[in-house]
């Protein structure tokens, strides 16, 4: 059986946005058990990771799932982050699991870099909506989409595109500046890098407009 590296490391599958029920937590807990897997971490992406196990152990888990890894998915959106927004949190403004959750429609878009989306249920903006790829954030009248952001090594606040969005002004906004993305950003380019090279009032006349 080979070793995995160390610092390696696979994601779960499932759980979304964070959000878990009691018993998906304890099929994970019996599958950690039953593998001797004696630590898991809870990602930045709200995701949970196995790490330091062995390739065989990771493809074991995932069928205690009932899934396999499966061929690698095309470039796009990596992950969808959400805080506990209207529903769970006083100061939410707008429910943002739900907005999450309707926004995994756009993860099938190939882009030319992988992007994260962080959507906050108001402007405290705990997913950190200005330094993600693709943010959006609640204020009483709706939602505020936000492009560009990144929080990495170089990071970039995003560029607020338009506000007081409905659900299904937001999704479609989203849509449109990921395609106008993806059909004029160089390959590997984050959506921070064309930011910066982007005049962005053509942008938003682009994906604004008509
Ligand atoms: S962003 Fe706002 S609604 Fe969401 S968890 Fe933070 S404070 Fe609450």
């Amino acid at each position: 059986m080979s070793e995995q590296h160390p610092k390696s490391y696979n994601i779960l599958p499932g759980p979304k946005m964070g959000l878990v029920t009691p018993d998906y937590l304890e099929a994970v807990a019996a599958a950690a058990r039953k593998h001797n897997i004696p630590l898991l971490k809870l990602t930045s992406a709200q995701r949970i990771a196995i790490g330091g196990h062995t390739p065989e152990a990771a493809a074991a888990i995932w069928q205690d799932f009932g899934q396999t890894e499966g061929p690698k998915k095309p470039v796009g959106i990596h992950y969808i982050q959400s805080c506990p927004g209207v529903q769970w949190c006083k100061f939410g403004r707008q429910d943002s699991p739900v907005l999450g959750k309707k926004l995994e429609a756009l993860m099938t878009i190939p882009l030319p870099a992988k992007a994260k989306v962080g959507v906050s249920g108001c402007p405290m903006s705990c997913c950190e909506s200005f330094v993600r790829d693709l943010g959006i954030f609640g204020k009483k009248n709706g939602w505020t989409l936000v492009f560009g952001g990144n929080g990495g090594g170089l990071p970039r606040i995003g560029d607020i595109i338009a506000q007081d969005l409905s659900d299904d002004g937001v999704i479609a906004l989203a849509e449109k500046c990921l395609q106008h993305y993806a059909a004029n950003a160089r390959k590997l380019e984050r959506t921070a890098r064309f930011m910066e090279r982007t005049d962005l009032e053509q942008f938003k006349g682009a994906v604004l407009g008509g």
